[in-house]
């Protein structure tokens, strides 16, 4: 089950569990939509793997015992793991191969 993290690693956005803008990749490692797109280029940072839209979870139990009212959505606030010119480098070698290809 997903996590459901607060915030974008990158520029510390708020990104609540509502939220259009969150993107993830396969470890949810959790970005805006504007950092993937102008400052990691579909690069995940930390595992080098594309990002796809968060879904989102209802906020009201649609189904009994599921929903955020259920599984409530982290408040715990992830930030980067690496230095931001070294993710430049990183980026600037892994986005010319596609997602599938890495
Ligand atoms: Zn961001
Ligand atoms: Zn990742």
């Amino acid at each position: 089950m997903l996590e459901l993290r607060p915030n974008c690693e990158y520029c510390d956005k708020d990104l609540p569990a509502n939220s259009a803008e969150a993107r993830i990749c396969s470890y949810e490692c959790t970005f805006c939509a504007d950092c993937v797109s102008t400052v990691l280029h579909n690069v995940c940072p930390n595992c080098g793997g594309g990002f796809v839209p968060r879904p989102i979870r209802p906020s009201v139990a649609q189904r009994k015992g599921v929903g955020l009212v259920h599984q409530v959505a982290s408040t715990k606030r992830v930030h980067l793991k690496h230095p931001k010119d070294e993710i430049a480098d990183f980026v600037s070698r892994v986005k010319a191969i596609a997602p599938a290809e890495r």
